[in-house]
């Protein structure tokens, strides 16, 4: 469904250009290469390529790279793979902010000559002190009026390695009283001898983000510079930024709220413990909601999209359910995607009149809802695997699957009457013995007589053994997230693995990431990691039913 109404951020753009404040729209996403990307920054993509696409702009990929500590090269080759799956093309706009270290030292130095930058020599506990706090103004630094003459003279020696790391810092010099402590002479460089993972030792002081941030924007000509709700009361020192420094076409900084998921852990810190403690398999365990994690459990691009637009935009706070990440992907995949038979807890059905060495192979649609995708052929014998729980030896009312005396349809094939059934020792159904009457044939027009059930089946000979996993949320939903002791609070049903599972012979050539409906069952998808060609491994994406309502 389109979303009508304007979203806030339109309403700016549209205000902007009407107003002449800018004549083109210019958007970047700007992650730090210290992650994979979540569902969140799928978010924060899909709306600054969107904006950037409704107004005929550009939009740029510029990693944030200024902090070398936590930064690795590993995550720039994820985030781009990431991005490029969800769809939002940065064609030849591809940055690196650490390429603009160079005219990030001038910029300080511009700012050191009109005294509004100085060198301070307060050790990080005494300028944490001096801050003052919200309710108490701060304290000047004893270093703030120190010429520009000695500023530039030293700003120059913490570039050239003279001083070790947090011996010296580059302060903004703007206001130890104002109400918004981000405007009390914020440090804008530090000394760290760290090696950057793509500048190397060339470097040995770092912008931080609040002053390098404006200035990547700035320097690459963003009109909007969209980011989250925490950087409000930085917006300030933002715009003091870019006003100080002169730039032509000054970027606006724009905030909206986060998107939080409910029941699922989206922080970076109990991700990582979960991996570690090997709780999940990695940070694309497909129980997270690691871009990663989506697309390997069987999410597509368009159904995320669809998720995103129907969060919406705003400056409120709130989380999502994940049921709604489900329905998109279900709305998504109904009509696309065939629905085939798989069996995933066998119990054998023996057709006791069907001719024992036959086969005949049954025309079937592969989607009822959607002719264009055809039918398929699908093989059918005597004996035949079924689901478990389509049989009952003492069934309930109202239960009209299979059981003694009872005759049901196989989908797509024959009617079929239960006559007998065979346990093990424990009690188990191992067998069960049936009839067919060959009149009944599904598209023969047969009108003889009705029955209640219709029960999907494998053909035991051509079958494809698979393994299929199914998935919950991996906080227990009852509970909350978290334990009394701060831990998680994990459902210890989040994964369940079925090793015997038996699939028509069309899924045998099924590739990495492709997904079927598995009728009455749910959506399933080829795992990218674990499947071959010779053991199918299946991820449930989601099942068939839904409590979300849109
Ligand atoms: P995280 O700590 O979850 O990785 P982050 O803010 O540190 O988030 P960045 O790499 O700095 O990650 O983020 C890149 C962009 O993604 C930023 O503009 C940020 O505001 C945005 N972003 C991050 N998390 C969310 C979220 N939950 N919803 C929407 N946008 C988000
Ligand atoms: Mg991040
Ligand atoms: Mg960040």
């Amino acid at each position: 469904k389109e979303i009508i109404s304007k979203n806030f951020i339109e309403q700016i753009i549209e205000k902007d250009l009407a107003e002449g404040h800018c004549d083109t729209v210019h958007t970047r996403f700007p992650p730090e290469p210290n992650g994979y990307l979540h569902i969140g920054h799928a978010k924060s993509i899909l709306l600054n390529y969107g904006l950037a696409q409704k107004y005929n702009g550009t939009f740029n990929l510029r990693f944030d790279d200024t902090n070398p500590t936590k930064e690795k090269v590993e995550f720039v080759e994820s985030i781009k793979k990431d991005i490029e799956w969800l769809g939002a093309d940065w064609e030849d706009r591809l940055f690196f902010a650490s390429d603009y270290f160079e005219q990030m030292y001038e910029a300080a130095v511009k700012l050191i000559k009109k005294g509004k930058a100085y060198v301070c020599d307060l050790l990080p506990e005494e300028i944490r002190e001096y801050r003052g706090t919200l309710t108490e103004p701060g304290k000047d630094s004893p270093c703030r009026n120190r010429s520009i003459e000695e500023n530039l003279e030293l700003f120059e020696n913490m570039k050239n390695g003279v001083y070790k790391d947090g011996e010296k810092v580059l302060r903004a010099r703007i206001d130890m009283s104002s109400p918004n402590i981000n405007m009390r002479d914020p440090i804008i460089y530090r000394v760290a001898h760290m090696n950057h993972h793509r500048t190397g030792d060339t470097w040995c002081i770092y912008p931080m983000y609040d002053f390098a941030h404006p200035i990547e924007d700035a320097i690459e000509g963003i009109t909007h510079s969209i980011c989250t709700l925490e950087f409000e009361d930085h917006r300030p020192l933002y715009d003091w930024v870019v006003r100080e420094l002169e730039y032509e076409m000054p970027p606006k900084q724009i905030e909206f709220a986060k998107l939080y998921l409910t029941n699922v852990v989206t922080g970076k810190r109990y991700i990582k413990r979960l991996v570690e403690e090997g709780i999940v398999d990695g940070w694309d365990d497909p129980r997270l909601v690691s871009i990663a994690a989506l697309r390997r459990r069987g999410f597509t691009p368009e159904s995320i999209k669809m998720f995103v637009e129907l969060c919406g935009v705003s400056k409120s706070q709130s989380s999502v359910d994940y049921a709604m990440l489900e329905y998109c992907i279900r709305e998504d995949l109904k009509l696309k995607r065939p629905r085939m038979m798989a069996v995933l807890d066998p119990v054998k059905l023996i057709i006791d009149n069907y001719p024992e060495d036959e086969m005949e192979y049954l025309d079937i649609d592969n989607n009822l809802e959607n002719e264009s995708l055809g039918t398929r052929k699908v093989p059918f014998g005597r004996e035949l695997y079924i689901d478990r729980e389509d049989f009952m030896e003492n069934p309930p009312k109202k239960y009209f699957r299979l059981f003694p005396g009872n005759e049901v349809r196989l989908m797509g094939a024959y009617f079929v009457k239960c006559v007998s059934y065979e346990k093990d020792e424990d009690g188990k159904v191992t067998e069960i013995h049936c009839t067919y009457d060959p009149e009944t044939k599904c598209g023969s027009g047969f009108a003889g007589r009705k029955v209640k059930g219709t029960i999907h089946w494998v053909a035991a000979k051509t079958a494809v053994k698979a393994e299929v996993r199914l998935y919950e949320n991996i906080i227990d939903e009852e509970k909350g997230v978290y334990n009394e002791d701060g831990s998680l609070n994990l459902n210890p049903n989040s994964l369940t693995v079925l090793k015997d599972c038996y699939l028509e012979p069309n899924f045998s050539d099924a590739k990495a990431y492709e997904s079927f409906q598995f009728v009455r069952q749910g959506f399933f998808c080829v795992d990218a990691r674990d499947s071959r060609p010779d053991a199918l491994v299946f991820n449930r994406i989601v099942s068939l039913k839904s409590s979300f309502k849109l």
